[in-house]
């Protein structure tokens, strides 16, 4: 039995992130940048207005001021075109339109008085206002986005504003999960006595699909030594990591051990010194072309949920080009004192609200009620008691 920090280690050692690919902005979403990418063009680029208003020269626009209105600059007006902005003047001006050579401020419609061909000034007027100057957020050849950082919907909004339309990223692995288990009916079907539903298939789908991971091939098998071979064979074959639900025990129905064997695998180790998902595996396929991780999680649900968020999630982290795939946790004040029986460390579910964590739920490895009420977990060690009020690191996917 290994310790969860040796597992990490030992895991993410073998673990590296897919080869770069340039994808459309689109498919970019959640993943990890793998190149730094500059700016080719300045933004804004060209001075524009920042309001709906009248550009105007501020050496004759004082407060009280009468100017005449020539012309009307809307966005999309040819920048190659503009004529520029006479002694007492005003130009009609919408917001991002150009601003004509020669005005230096931006009076807002709110704050003049239309009279026919003129406006009468109400304010004071300062060099500068509302006018957005070229450059003034980026200029061409700043940093936009460095290796490893996560692409959101802002950052797609801001490769977008350059005219990107591709972006290297490291792309998302393709995951199998391989459900075990002939108890097991998916949901949907009639339950006969003594069956019960697959909630470990659909629920480590929807774990991937909350680290950004849709390529997701599911299956799932009876407890036989033969069917499990042929699912890991196809599977291992085709995805970069494969998740195996139940099976992973010392039962004589326990077949993941016995078919990673039959397929030459040798786990790198099994059995992790926590509480719930001690029975956890991890092996690897290695080939000249293709690798796979394999993951086998004991097959009560919470003992599932756990590993997966422990142990499976930070390896997944580093297959999609996180930097810092252990970096993510967050902190919240524990409410009440806690402390556990046993010799090995307890992950215990709770909720975390405005930064506190409470135990919520019944905590045992096939209460998914339990676990639905609060999925936050908290590391606790044997013999440690956790004061209420300590601050603590919490996992929160
Ligand atoms: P195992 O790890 O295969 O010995 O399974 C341990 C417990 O988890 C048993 O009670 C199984 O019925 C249950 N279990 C295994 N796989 C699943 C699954 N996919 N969905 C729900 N429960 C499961
Ligand atoms: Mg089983």
């Amino acid at each position: 039995m290994i310790e969860v920090s040796e597992a990490l280690e030992q895991m993410l050692h073998h673990s590296q992130p897919l080869p770069l690919k340039g994808v459309p902005l689109m498919e970019a979403v959640g993943c990890y940048a793998a190149r730094e990418v500059l700016a080719t063009v300045a933004l804004p680029g060209f001075d524009n207005s920042a309001m709906d208003g009248y550009a105007v020269r501020t050496a004759d626009a004082s407060r009280g001021g009468k100017l005449q209105v020539v012309g009307q600059h809307a966005a999309g007006l040819n920048t190659q075109n503009l004529q520029p902005l006479g002694l007492g003047r005003a130009c009609r001006i919408f917001t991002g339109a150009a601003v004509p050579p020669g005005a230096d401020a931006v009076v807002m419609q709110e704050d003049v008085e239309r009279e026919g061909e003129h406006i009468l000034i109400h304010d004071d007027v300062d060099p500068g206002q509302f006018i957005r100057r070229k450059g003034s957020d980026i200029c061409a050849g700043q940093i936009l986005l460095r290796r490893g950082t996560r692409i959101n919907a802002a950052t797609i909004g801001l490769l977008a504003s350059q005219g990107r339309a591709q972006v290297d990223v490291f792309p998302m692995p393709r995951v199998g999960v391989l459900t075990t288990g002939d108890e097991l009916i998916p949901p949907g079907a009639t339950l006969q006595p003594g069956q019960i539903y697959n909630s470990n298939g659909p629920m480590l789908e929807a774990l991937l699909r909350e680290c950004g991971i849709r390529d997701v091939i599911r299956q799932h098998v009876a407890d036989t030594q033969a069917a499990t071979v042929l699912a890991l064979m196809e599977l291992t074959a085709q995805c970069n990591a494969v998740i195996i639900s139940g099976g992973v025990s010392v039962g004589e129905r326990d077949f993941v051990k016995p078919a990673l064997a039959q397929l030459g695998l040798d786990p790198l180790f099994w059995r992790v010194r926590m509480k719930p998902g001690k029975p956890f595996l991890f092996a690897r396929t290695t080939g000249a072309q293709h690798t796979c991780s394999v993951f086998g999680l004991p097959g009560n649900p919470v003992s599932s949920y756990t590993t997966f968020r422990v142990l499976v999630q930070p390896i997944l982290r580093r297959l999609m080009g996180d930097p810092q795939p252990l970096a993510h946790s967050h902190t919240a004040i524990v409410t009440e004192t806690l402390s556990i029986q046993g010799d090995r460390p307890h992950y215990l579910h709770g909720e975390v609200k405005e930064g506190r964590f409470h135990p919520l739920g019944l905590q045992r490895s096939d209460a998914l009620h339990g676990l639905s009420q609060g999925a936050a977990l908290l590391r606790i060690e044997p013999g440690e008691t956790i004061a209420a009020g300590t601050l603590r690191h919490v996992i929160v996917g």
